[in-house]
């Protein structure tokens, strides 16, 4: 599941558009933490220039000549790929594990910057004198910190969303183009922002010292929120839907969907090439809401056995309800994340409340103004607990994987696009940075497991 790699934030990890924007949701309050999945980083200049990911194609031949051995059949796949693109999609990807640790940096210096200077501070006095009820001051407020922390994190924004993606052949958006696009997700996240803000300082005046337990249900029932109305009012924002024309691979999909409970009576497909080279494809939304979408890469630059086990794969995710189970467990880990920012906050605020202008205790936490501190609080939290996410996602994304094996039997497909994938995705990680870094599993263990399958189950 891409976060509308459009990248709602987000393009990270996750089921599908829906959770993405879901969580979308969950990481506003770690500001640019979230940013982390798209992460190219520095390219070396000379090698990436490259537009096609040079993967030697395979023939029937080829194929009749797989070893039936998993491990041996695995590495014939992934030899395929030329040393050059593996050293390339090694750049692109270990990249992003410092582009991880930067967006958490540079999220703590915002929320530094507006807590320390005057800002801040002077719009939360402003609202409070100009809206007539408190929850309007807090909305309001709510949008100024959307505005200022998208405008602050603009740089590396601008890096690593537009320059890194250029500088690996993924992006195709000219800048104009790309600025516009993050323009509308501005307002879209001013928006939700001074909405959920507005909300969430209503409940925490009201709720004392037990605080941090009703943010992460607030948090949580957000979420879901998301899930439900992202796909059908923000994602067709920046790309548009349409259903995929008549034909053999639309009637074998829509019958693995029907076959697994799937309620979609149609399947679309979006112009993602608009803005990226990547293939990728998603089952959206929660119970009937429920839509099947499969972006133009993936139907220009794949077979159908290919597509019939993506989307084998996507209808897992579905079936095994993964969007509830991930908001479930975000939602403990949430729990664990706002008790964290309780303990901090209370600290912090009797240390320095007097210097930004905050009350301390409770009536700090209460007060909108002390906003910047729970999203630092928040940012260091899902640093922390990169880990923990990324095994949650990786963890759901195998199963998914084991779901497509079983229903759309094509291990060889399945491997194929494995293969595409390792364009942006590291292909053969130590198992320590597979656990740590890689909200996926990587190429080698996903194509392993289908290599496994074929061995047992096809004759
Ligand atoms: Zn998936």
């Amino acid at each position: 599941m891409q976060l509308a790699a459009t990248s709602w934030f987000l393009a990270r990890h996750l089921i599908g558009s829906a959770l993405c924007c879901a969580l979308a949701w969950l990481f506003l309050w770690t500001g640019p933490v979230a940013a982390a999945e798209a992460a190219p980083s520095v390219a070396p200049a000379a090698s990436v220039a490259a537009p096609r990911f040079p993967v030697r194609a395979a023939d029937d031949a080829w194929r009749a000549a797989l070893p039936r051995e998993p491990e041996a059949a695995t590495r014939a796949y992934l030899d395929r790929l030329s040393p050059e693109a593996r050293a390339r999609s090694d750049a692109y990807f270990e990249g992003g594990y410092w582009l991880i640790l930067w967006n958490t940096l540079l999220g703590l210096a915002v929320a530094a910057l507006l807590l320390w200077t005057r800002p801040s501070t002077a719009v939360r006095d402003w609202a409070r004198r100009v809206a007539r009820w408190r929850w309007l001051a807090d909305a309001v407020y709510g949008g100024f910190y959307a505005v200022a922390t998208w405008v602050l994190t603009l740089p590396l924004t601008v890096y690593e969303g537009f320059m890194r993606e250029h500088a690996y052949g993924m992006a195709t958006q000219g800048f104009a183009a790309w600025f516009g696009e993050r323009l509308v997700q501005l307002g879209v996240v001013t928006l939700i922002l001074g909405l959920s803000v507005s909300l969430l300082y209503a409940l925490l005046r009201r709720t004392g010292d037990r605080w941090w337990m009703w943010a992460s249900v607030v948090t949580v029932s957000l979420s879901a929120l998301g899930a439900l109305v992202a796909p059908v009012w923000i994602d067709p924002l920046v790309n548009t839907y349409k259903p995929v024309e008549d034909g053999p691979i639309k009637r074998a999909v829509l019958a693995m969907a029907h076959a697994n409970g799937v309620p979609a009576d149609n399947v679309y497909e979006f112009d993602a090439s608009r803005q990226t080279t990547r293939v990728s494809a998603n089952v959206s939304g929660l119970g009937d809401t429920a839509a099947i979408r499969l972006n133009d890469n993936l139907l220009r630059r794949a077979s159908d056995s290919e597509i019939r086990a993506v989307m084998g794969h996507e209808i897992g995710h579905y079936a095994m309800h993964h969007i509830t189970k991930s908001l479930v467990m975000f939602g403990v880990l949430f729990l664990a994340g706002f008790a964290f920012a309780a303990w901090a906050m209370r600290r912090l605020l009797s240390r320095f409340g007097a210097r930004w202008r905050l009350p301390s205790g409770p009536e700090g936490v209460a007060d909108v103004g002390s906003l910047p501190l729970l999203v630092g609080a928040i940012g260091v939290f899902m640093f922390v607990a990169t880990p923990i996410t990324n095994t949650i996602t990786r963890t759901m994304e195998a199963e998914a994987d084991m779901w497509s094996l079983n229903l759309a039997r094509e291990p060889l497909g399945l491997s194929e696009a494995m293969l595409k994938l390792a364009e942006y995705r590291k292909t053969e990680p130590g198992p320590l940075e597979e656990f740590v870094f890689f909200d996926h599993p990587s190429a080698r263990s996903r194509i392993l497991m289908a290599m496994r399958w074929r061995e047992q189950r096809l004759p």
